[in-house]
């Protein structure tokens, strides 16, 4: 008989941010295949006969392809496996998890989907910074950096980015933070506008730089930020002066 898939959203780092529907996904699984952004911890909640299988992207790994990833998730479910797909943060934003549950529907092997906490939200709310607050921002734009090169974003779609009000979260956008920065500016988005990155958010190596539009390059620069980090934009980003509230280094040297 085939078995099912359920892709899991792990959350954004903090094990505790797991669902409790992930966690009895993931009790549950035959088979286990994990992404390079996940909580290590979570790998243990998994039953002691459970097959983990990394299949992250990184620079110290052969990189898995993502068709061999569907390969796998197609053929354990065929051979009768309760399958678990675990993503960093929700499965469905960004990652290629829609891709993923397309083959499975394409196969028509079952599978279900368990929504996960999204840094998108969650990186940002731990540096003390809401996405959204009646009197700063009606709405929030996430967006992928990723495919920040000139070569594919348009004026048009710089122009409008620029003007869009509320605030801008960008995943994935480390790498080329400095166009993004530069073409904001250039399409009419003030340099005084204040931003943030979030380094590694929800994880004790969290660390946060508050800037503004024209200074965040050089102040990541300075403090050597590294990925993966949320870049947040707009007025909002001033309440991290009273919000802040997660300080996982203070706490570890007390
Ligand atoms: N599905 C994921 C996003 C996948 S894209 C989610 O919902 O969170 C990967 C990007 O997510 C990274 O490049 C980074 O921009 C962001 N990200 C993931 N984990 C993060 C973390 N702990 N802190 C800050 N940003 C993070």
């Amino acid at each position: 008989m085939t078995g099912k898939v359920y892709l899991v959203g792990a959350g954004p780092g903090d094990p505790g941010l797991i669902t409790v529907k992930g966690r009895e996904c993931i009790e549950q699984a035959d088979i286990l295949l994990y992404d390079r952004l996940i909580a290590p911890e979570l790998l243990d909640f998994a039953p002691s006969y459970a097959k983990k299988i990394y299949v992250g992207k990184d620079p110290q790994h052969h990189a898995v392809r993502q068709e061999e990833i569907h390969q796998k998730l197609v053929d354990y479910a065929l051979a009768g496996n309760t399958v678990v797909r675990l993503k960093g943060g929700d499965p469905f934003v960004f990652g290629r998890g829609a891709e993923e549950a397309q083959v499975l529907s394409a196969n028509q092997i079952p599978f279900e989907i368990v929504p996960g906490v999204t840094s998108a939200v969650a990186a940002p709310a731990y540096a003390g910074i809401p996405v959204s607050h009646r009197n700063y921002s009606g709405s929030f734009h996430v967006i992928t950096g990723h495919e920040c090169s000139d070569s594919k974003v348009s004026e048009e779609e710089w122009r409008a980015l620029a003007k869009v009000g509320g605030t801008i979260v960008i995943l994935m956008g480390l790498s080329h933070l400095q166009q993004i920065v530069t073409r904001l500016i250039q399409y009419g988005k003030s340099e005084g506008t204040p931003a943030a990155v979030v380094s590694k958010g929800t994880t004790k190596d969290q660390e946060v730089v508050t800037a503004t539009l024209g200074t965040l390059f050089e102040a990541c620069q300075a403090r050597a930020i590294a990925s993966p980090a949320t870049v947040v934009i707009g007025e909002i980003v001033t309440l991290s002066a009273s919000l802040s509230w997660f300080w996982p280094r203070i706490a570890m040297e007390q």
